[in-house]
């Protein structure tokens, strides 16, 4: 088998993974798959020559079982590891290695991938998101140096009192599984997020194809020359493609490289790495692999960039969002009678000098109505507070039932007083008007023992006046009262008007 073929046959499973891990699977058939996907994987790499003396390309099967981990919702690593472990014996026992090889390797190839597993996603509540800064940066700290170096570590000291071996096969050991780490993770959590699926639905699909299909006119165009190392040029347009389809769409790009990139990296012409100064092919496939682990890492930074601008943008829209419902539950408050619903006494004085100002420059009639529950004292007394109190919630109810039009404002105008303001209204409806109100507090029949009705009566004094320049908003007030206190003198449950 060509080592050079291995990026593109590891890519199509890794794809297959995925497909195969978006449905729900019996976690049974899970752990047959890891040992199947783990085995086939580890048969590559060690087909490619790791400890086999040749340049080991790159080591996919830890990187693919860390990511298989990493995207099990429940956790089930003990028994996810333990199938890769099997898995991993399994392609030794193929190989025909010595079984203190298969069991001390397989376990190193293992404890790489726990380490890795749970050093970054230990901290992590819910699916890991490499495109947060901590995230990131915990992955490269364990997924693609810690793991890989105690693995390699473990492994030269194993290979050298077994066989004394050269250490050089454990500094062989630790790029391959790094670069596994570096390409294949980040490659398999972009593909498994939301954000991808949403770069195929039919609103984005010609979008995402177009870019795709630049990105791979890019790579041909440079990738089929071989008289120089025009490489470089390629991460501008990945680096785009980020800024244009996220985090998802610049690690679909990273795919297409891979695979164009190796058709022609492993052609007699050798590609734009046929400058190297030893130009064999695992040289080729290593720096190959080498400058797409760093366009992976390039595109992770950047996806990370905008992902932390969108979220700094979500939460600023979300702050004015919380303070706008803030600043209109504070100006409700400020406006409202707590007790009744009705506008309150601060409205009250705003409402009607605004109105009063208006009547002026229109000389138009503004009608006030003061409201006072007759023998409210004793209705306390006799009933408590608490049934007082619902007595006014229902006369403030009543008030705004009769006064409807817009411009009319009913208000608690302190105790058991209400004020009704009603722009525009003459004195003889507006005193049509207090009548239907007195005569529906009187119909509500709410029992009142102090009254010689037997029921709440309620008394309104009414002022109706067409301003003039100058005129002061007290008098309507003034005008008003005295009415009301008319209203009381003649008896209670009557209307007086000013004036009249
Ligand atoms: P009148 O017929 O002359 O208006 O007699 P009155 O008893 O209604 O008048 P007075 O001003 O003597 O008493 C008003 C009462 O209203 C006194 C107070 O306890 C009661 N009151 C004022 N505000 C509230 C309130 O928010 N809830 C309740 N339950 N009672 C209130
Ligand atoms: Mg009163
Ligand atoms: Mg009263």
């Amino acid at each position: 088998m060509q080592s050079g073929a291995f990026p593109v046959k590891v890519e199509t499973r890794l794809l297959a993974a995925e497909v195969l891990f978006a449905v729900p699977l019996k976690f049974g058939l899970k752990l047959v798959f890891v040992v199947a996907l783990t085995a086939a994987l580890a048969l590559v790499g060690l087909a490619s020559g790791r400890g086999a003396g040749h340049v080991p390309a790159i080591w996919w099967a830890n990187a693919a079982l860390a990511s298989v981990l990493l995207l099990d919702r429940q956790r089930r690593w003990p028994q996810l590891l333990a199938a890769g472990y099997v898995g991993n014996v399994a392609a030794h026992l193929l190989f025909r290695d010595p079984l203190w090889a298969v069991i001390l390797l397989s376990a190193c190839d293992t404890g790489e991938t726990a380490i890795a597993v749970y050093g970054v996603g230990l901290s992590i509540k819910g699916r890991v998101d490499l495109t947060h800064q901590k995230q990131l940066l915990r992955f490269v700290a364990f997924a693609v140096f810690l793991g890989p170096f105690v693995a390699s570590l473990a492994a030269g000291i194993i290979l050298r009192l077994a066989v004394h071996a050269h250490l050089a096969v454990a500094l062989r050991w630790f790029p391959a599984s790094a670069l596994g780490m570096s390409v294949v993770v980040p490659l398999v959590l972009g593909l498994a997020r939301r954000e991808t699926r949403e770069l195929f639905q039919p609103g984005h699909l010609l979008n995402t194809l177009l870019y795709l299909l630049m990105i791979a006119a890019a790579t041909i165009l440079i990738f089929s020359r071989s008289d120089f190392p025009w490489l470089f040029l390629l991460l501008p347009p990945l680096l785009f493609l980020v800024v244009r389809l996220g985090l998802s769409g610049g690690v679909l790009g990273c795919c297409v490289v891979a695979a164009i990139g190796t058709r022609f990296t492993i052609s007699a012409r050798g590609g734009p790495l046929a400058q190297l100064v030893d130009p064999s092919l695992e040289n080729r496939i290593l720096i190959l692999q080498l400058f797409l682990a760093t366009a992976v890492l390039s595109v992770s930074v950047v996806a990370i960039v905008f992902a932390d601008l969108k979220r700094a943008h979500a939460e600023a829209g979300l702050s004015e969002e919380r303070y706008r419902q803030l600043a209109t539950s504070m100006e409700a408050l400020a406006t409202v009678d707590a007790l009744t619903g009705v506008a309150n006494r601060r409205q009250f004085d705003h409402v009607l000098q605004k109105e009063w100002h208006r009547a002026c420059r229109h000389s138009s009639p503004l009608t006030l109505l003061l409201i006072d529950v007759d023998r409210f004292k004793v209705f306390n007394d006799l009933y408590g507070h608490l049934e007082g109190d619902s007595c006014l919630r229902s006369v403030a109810r009543i008030a705004a039932e009769i006064s409807r039009r817009s411009s009319d404002t009913v208000a608690r105008y302190g105790g058991e007083e209400f004020a009704v303001i009603l722009p525009g209204t003459h004195s003889a409806g507006a005193q049509q008007t207090a009548e239907r109100l007195r005569k529906s507090i009187l119909a509500l029949e709410m029992a009142h023992g102090g009254s010689s009705h037997g029921v709440v009566t309620v008394s309104i004094g009414c002022a109706t006046a067409i301003p003039k320049e100058g005129a002061n908003v007290n008098e309507i007030i003034a005008a008003a009262d005295a009415a009301l206190y008319a209203a009381k003198s003649a008896g209670r449950n009557c209307v007086r008007a000013a004036g009249a």
